[in-house]
């Protein structure tokens, strides 16, 4: 099963059969939202979806206070292997204007106050996050938005700020010397936990604005946000269509993500504390 992780815009989708929604309890409580699994037809087959709404119905929740772990651990329970994760961000380059789409393959964390792991508390595990990005699902992204002909940036670095306040533009200018072409709140912890349940996970950028780094325009708001944003959500659409078919192929293949945990988990059998072991059996059955 396929999950698509994103806001508004998308449960339009053309031939979409919604046939149940599912909002189960997991160890680390509920999901931002009801769940909604469903098919979709397309000519090389029959794909399974589950979507999810990361601020919620009506965007009521802030990046900071998304129920990540319950997010996560609520698509693997379904049945999920492999995420495509839509967001709005901020761009740190003249090239990548209002409108474009980017498809990143390196993060920088600047988050503050997230939980970012299933582990801890009697339960060591490290897993690989060189490329926290599945290889898979880059190609596959990279390939679907030049097939809807939207201006796409690939190989970018997406920088993570807490927020909810919008970069000054000091800070702007930092990502910017460091390289990075993409800025946003929600890429983590949502792909490190993705990489610790050994889901595919690939998230597609659509920019909104310049950030703050611009002497010459006015620090961003809100609003000038929000115009655009409904223009990147049917071109959302348009890209998950022309992606199906591909995801269809490749539902069947197994990737390196679905073994990120086979040597990553450290503590010995008999020293893990039960009452972790048992939380992580609900997602990780595999190992625990
Ligand atoms: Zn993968």
């Amino acid at each position: 099963m396929i999950g698509i992780i994103g806001g508004t815009g998308l449960y339009g989708l053309e031939g979409f059969t919604l046939e149940k929604e599912e909002h189960p309890e997991t160890p680390w409580g509920k999901a931002s939202d009801p769940i909604r699994l469903g098919t979709i037809e397309t000519e090389k087959g029959k794909v399974k979806l589950a979507f999810l709404s990361r601020h919620g119905a009506g965007h009521r929740i802030l990046p900071s206070e998304i129920p990540q772990k319950a997010n996560l651990a609520s698509l693997k329970m379904l049945g999920v292997k492999r995420i495509i994760a839509f967001s709005a961000v901020g761009s740190l380059k003249e090239e990548i204007a209002p409108g474009h789409f980017a498809v990143p393959n390196q993060i920088i964390d600047r988050t503050r106050h997230r939980e970012d792991t299933f582990f801890g508390d009697g339960v060591v595990a490290h897993v690989s996050f060189g490329d926290p990005f599945c290889p898979d699902l880059n190609h596959v992204s990279v390939n679907a938005i030049s097939k809807c002909n939207i201006p796409c940036h690939e190989k970018e670095t997406l920088v993570c700020m807490e927020g909810p306040a919008f970069s000054t533009r000091a800070e702007s200018k930092l990502y910017k010397s460091w390289g990075a072409g993409l800025i946003n709140m929600s890429v983590l912890p949502e792909a490190k936990l993705a990489r610790e349940l050994e889901i595919c996970y690939q998230m597609i950028c659509m920019s909104t604005d310049y950030d703050s780094w611009r002497e010459s325009e006015e620090a961003v708001t809100a609003e000038e946000i929000m115009k655009i944003v409904k223009q990147n959500s049917e071109n959302a659409i348009k890209v998950l269509q022309a992606m199906l078919p591909h995801l269809a192929e490749i539902q069947e293949k197994e990737c390196s993500c679905h073994h990120a945990l086979q040597f990553s988990i450290i503590t010995a059998p008999e020293k893990r504390k039960q009452e972790t072991v048992q939380k992580l059996h609900t997602v990780l059955p595999k190992y625990f």
